[in-house]
């Protein structure tokens, strides 16, 4: 829906003239240049080429110079329409790029044998004599629409060269493709450039490997993330956060193997819906074969049903943190986005129909909780309902009709606004999914709540009702997380690597200022991780901060610089003088330098800045 407004909007035409204009600057500066498509793109536009020297990227400047000098010229942009397919055929071969005719005409004629008979075959021509009296002119073959003149576009940048198949096909010639981005106002344009600019200094892929996060290997394999300590430590971080969060609302933890019989996937249905994203099988010496784990409902679904249930035990909430395998095409995968290993901070809720709003308001409450205090505080829900028209659902509309009202209900009474987004529900329920706004504006898919009539009618699940008579469960799906991998990845751009006190790997750094101060600064250490005391001063926090001493023997310039790179919240700082006196230099990351502070003070912050 969004894009077709976009299609319809000026700023598409705006940008459709951009890529015009750059064609014209292109023929002008490389005679004998091809020209091929140039349609405008999401974020800008781009016009495929092909040219007799190389276009490079330190070329661009000249371009846009030259597209500035014609959007000067405010040439009038005109629509023209061929009467018939021959004259549009000499239009081509005439003018296109500026009466070079034949040899540069070959992919405007492919274009034109594709306008469809009956179509009408338009053009946009542009042209203005200059100061010298020289005509400067420029036809394309184009169904446009475009803005009225090349004075509209001032404000646009060429962005990046790129190789690209003449229609998408790896048997054609490689073509250069020219990127380049429009927009109404300047402003627009600076706060565009420095987005990405923002978004290329937040990369978690990047980050990750700068702050020692996380790594991949090629001896490990694509989308198979190995994670380091530091990486590691923020995983516990937020899971334990997690756990407690689930401890206090009655969730009961339980952990399942990474394999299975192919016999609970045949089961539960996966191995034909999810065939597709499982790692090939394996089978064992007695011809069993067994299947990578996938997905983790199947395993909670087998210890619900291990034993009687009686109405009474519901709701019965299981949850693991439960590592999976996606079998992603290795084109797809994408730093933590899209990984084949990951971890779910997964959960299986078995509820009684009349306790269903509840449970979900329950969740959803989960959700907000857990994202208010990761600090994403701009997010928005989509209520994923079933395509009236469609068949593709299982279970009775009424079930259905049920679990959306019980969705509904509990958003508004939770005060939550949602989308509706009619035929997006999962064929065996209405689902609800969480998307995050990071602090640069963008969007992500993050975690998900389904409820699920399928799995407990294909396992036969029952609990004995009040009336002593069987009932059928219902299943919720949650993650608010989605994974600890996509989640870190997010906190990681939307920090820029800098996570709050509570989160951070490494919460302070002890810098000795030199080699005879070393052994005090492991000493502090020590008293800060909650063993020992120090200057008569000892931790007083129920958890140890995360610690570390850098004793190189660096300047200590150099290693303020590099813990600042590292973005530690706080930094202390132990010379001769604070020895004597009993104080500790402070640096802090948003606070900056705090200059020396008594021992006991400086802690005490600490200590605070943990409990906010
Ligand atoms: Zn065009
Ligand atoms: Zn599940």
């Amino acid at each position: 829906m969004q894009q077709q407004a976009y299609e319809e909007s000026r700023l598409y035409r705006l940008r459709h003239s951009a890529a015009h204009l750059m064609a014209q600057a292109l023929t002008e500066l490389y005679p004998g240049v091809k020209l091929a498509i140039g349609p405008p793109i999401e974020n800008g536009f781009y016009y495929d080429v092909e040219s007799p020297e190389p276009i490079r990227e330190e070329d661009l400047p000249k371009i846009e110079q030259r597209m500035r000098e014609l959007a000067n010229l405010k040439q009038p942009i005109v629509r023209r329409v061929a009467s018939n397919r021959q004259e549009a055929r000499a239009i081509i071969l005439s003018d296109c790029t500026l009466g070079q005719g034949e040899q540069t005409a070959e992919y405007k004629l492919e274009l034109l044998e594709a306008v469809p008979e009956g179509e009408p075959i338009s053009f946009y021509e542009q042209e203005a004599i200059d100061k010298q009296g020289r005509r400067r002119y420029f036809i394309d073959l184009c169904r446009g629409p475009h803005v009225e003149s090349t004075a509209e576009v001032k404000h646009f940048k060429l962005m990046s060269v790129a190789g690209a198949y003449w229609r998408g096909d790896a048997r054609n010639k490689m073509l250069t493709r020219l990127y380049g981005t429009a927009f109404e106002t300047k402003e627009e344009l600076e706060q565009y450039l420095h987005r990405l600019e923002e978004a290329k200094r937040r990369d978690h892929r990047i980050l990750g490997r700068d702050l020692g996060l996380f790594l991949f290997s090629p001896r490990v394999g694509p989308g198979l993330p190995l994670w380091l300590p530091k990486g590691t430590v923020l995983r516990e971080v937020l899971s334990d956060f997690l756990k407690e969060e689930q401890l206090r609302r009655g969730y009961l933890p339980v952990v399942t193997p990474h394999i299975a019989s192919r016999r609970l996937y045949e089961k539960s249905g996966h191995i034909i819906t999810f065939k597709e994203k499982m790692f090939p099988f394996m089978e064992d010496e007695e011809k069993e074969t067994f299947i990578l784990k996938p997905m983790n409902c199947p395993f909670h679904i087998e210890i619900y049903s291990s034993q009687m249930r009686s109405y009474r035990d519901l709701p019965i909430r299981l949850a693991e943190f439960g590592t999976v395998y996606r079998y992603e095409q290795s084109g797809e995968l994408a730093g933590m986005l899209r990984v084949r290993g990951f971890t779910q901070d997964d959960s299986h809720l078995f509820v009684r129909p009349d306790q269903l709003l509840d449970e979900f308001k329950g969740v959803v409450d989960l959700m907000m909780t857990v994202l208010a205090k990761l600090g994403l505080r701009e997010y928005r829900v989509r209520l994923g309902t079933r395509d009236e028209a469609s068949d593709k659902y299982i279970g009775h509309p009424q079930n259905w009709e049920d679990a959306q009202t019980a969705i509904e209900q509990a958003c508004r009474d939770l005060g939550l606004e949602y989308e509706v987004s009619p035929g997006d529900a999962a064929f065996y329920g209405p689902k609800l999914d969480l998307i995050v706004k990071d602090a640069l504006g963008r969007d992500w898919q993050m975690g998900t709540v389904q409820v699920d009539y399928n799995l407990p009618e294909r396992f036969e699940l029952e609990y004995i009702g009040e009336d002593s008579k069987p009932h059928r469960p219902i299943m919720i799906h949650r993650a608010p997380f989605g994974s600890l991998e996509r989640m870190i990845g997010l906190l990681t751009e939307h920090y820029a690597g800098a996570f709050p006190m509570w989160m951070a790997p490494v919460q302070a750094v002890v810098l000795p200022i030199a080699d005879r101060h070393n052994e005090a600064a492991h000493a502090l250490a020590e008293m800060l991780r909650g063993r020992g005391e120090f200057g008569g001063v000892r931790w007083q926090f129920s958890l140890p901060l995360r610690v570390s001493v850098d004793d190189r023997r660096e300047s200590l310039n150099k290693k303020i610089r590099e813990n600042q790179l590292q973005k530690v919240p706080v930094m202390l700082i132990l010379g001769d003088r604070d020895l004597e006196n009993g104080t500790v230099g402070v640096r802090h990351r948003e606070h900056g330098d705090l200059g020396p502070k008594p021992l006991a003070e400086a802690v005490q912050t600490l200590v605070e800045e943990l409990r906010s």
